[in-house]
């Protein structure tokens, strides 16, 4: 673990400036993520000398652009622990990804009575895809309850996961209550019964250590933005046994083995999957952000956060009319804190928030059935990541009572 997480600010030059005349806190990082200089260099590095499409050429521009798309595919495969890049397919993000599950895996499995396990706490990307999916084959779509805490209830996910069920998809962290789900076990418990288990890693790949091996999980979707890449890419890991089975999803280009006048075959893994001019510059711009990453490693990320939740919630729970949804023990979480101030609406508390410098994200958080869930119409949300330190959650506990003042 070489760099020192308390030393990385100036990594991060949008960190260094004024809003509404005070210094910037940025916790808004579930959301999006900043990015490090190392990033933004590798995207203008690649444009200045490398650019070229990759796959087709074989002069050195297409080769070099080559090699380095393919090695940011070996970035992430390391990253996750997969058993090879050929289970490692580059998409535009977690929506992506989940979609694409659904339309190819989904759509040659499921059938009429069949069931899909998902939970109340699911992003709708995790959630919509799997709904319309029931629709389309008839098949029942089941949610898992939670505890009192925010927790994932298991008895119930053993209740509710049966032989009838076909895919259970869970986030391995909730982008709201923050929670850390059991997925190794959620895996055990669907193929018990032979079911297929996705993880939606849009908020875990980010901020804890993932083994795809460990949790023997059969898909994991996540998205670069979140982890200090670029948008635009991110990536879906599915075994290979399961993706020689799945058809692809888009045509066209790259994807292709012959294609004759009335059929076509497909390309080895990954590239039967990745039709057309892939994001080079964003898959170089991930595996950019996988080396930072690396530079300190994924559990120090994940106890840095720890320590900042540690540290804020008690002075959270201390303001006088503020609830903190989920739970209220650090060791349960990653560092997003969902909240909310009485009398006061999360948009109005955001904004009193932004005045202060602060930035946190308000409202549904793309989690409706959630909302519904707790009985709340949204909540304001505190996200930290690597770059945040105790004076910036100092910077939100004050706010949040300079807010209060303010709207008394
Ligand atoms: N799943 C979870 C848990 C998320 O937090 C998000 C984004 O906030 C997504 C899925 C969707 O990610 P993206 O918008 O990058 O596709």
């Amino acid at each position: 673990m070489g760099k020192n997480l308390n030393d990385i600010r100036a990594d991060f030059p949008i960190l260094d400036q004024q809003v509404n005349d005070e210094p910037l806190v940025y916790l808004d990082n579930a959301a999006t993520t900043q990015k490090p200089k190392a990033v933004v260099e590798a995207l203008t590095h690649y444009y200045y000398n490398d650019n070229a499409n990759v796959h087709r050429g074989v002069h050195t521009l297409a080769e070099r652009a080559t090699e380095k798309f393919e090695a940011a595919r070996e970035k992430v495969r390391a990253f996750i622990n997969a058993r090879s890049t050929k289970e490692v397919l580059f998409t535009r993000g977690t929506t992506t990804s989940l979609n694409w599950i659904a339309a190819s895996y989904g759509e040659a499995n499921i059938t009429a009575g069949d069931e899909i396990v998902i939970s109340y706490m699911e992003h709708h990307s995790n959630l919509v895809p799997w709904q319309q999916l029931a629709i389309r084959k008839q098949a029942t779509l089941k949610y898992i309850k939670m505890n009192a805490d925010g927790t994932l209830d298991m008895a119930d996910a053993q209740q509710q996961i049966t032989d009838k069920t076909k895919i259970v998809a869970i986030a391995q962290v909730s982008n709201v209550l923050g929670v850390v789900n059991p997925i190794k076990e959620l895996a055990k418990i669907a193929h018990q019964h032979g079911a297929v288990m996705v993880a939606d890693g849009a908020q875990s790949l980010p901020n804890m250590p993932v083994d795809v091996q460990d949790l023997d999980c059969d898909f994991l979707a996540f998205s670069g933005h979140k982890m200090l890449g670029p948008t635009g890419i991110g990536g879906l890991y599915a075994k290979e046994t399961l993706l020689n089975e799945m058809p692809p999803i888009e045509f066209g280009g790259e994807m292709i083995d012959f294609v004759n006048l009335f059929d076509s075959s497909w390309s080895q893994l990954p590239w039967k999957f990745e039709a057309g001019t892939p994001d080079i510059s964003g898959a170089i711009g991930l595996g950019a952000a996988i080396d930072y990453l690396n530079q300190f490693g994924m559990a120090a990320v994940h106890e840095h956060e720890q320590k900042l939740v540690d540290y804020v919630l008690p002075k959270l729970l201390a303001i006088d009319g503020l609830t903190v949804y989920g739970p209220h023990d650090p060791a349960k979480h990653t560092g997003v804190i969902a909240f909310n101030l009485d009398g006061l609406h999360p948009h109005d508390l955001a904004t009193g928030l932004d005045m202060e410098g602060v930035a946190v994200r308000a409202g549904h958080h793309c989690a409706q059935p959630l909302m519904k869930y707790l009985q709340v119409p949204a909540t304001a949300r505190a996200s930290f990541y690597i770059y945040n330190t105790k004076a910036d959650a100092d910077r939100l506990v004050d706010a949040i009572v300079a807010t209060k003042e303010f709207f008394k």
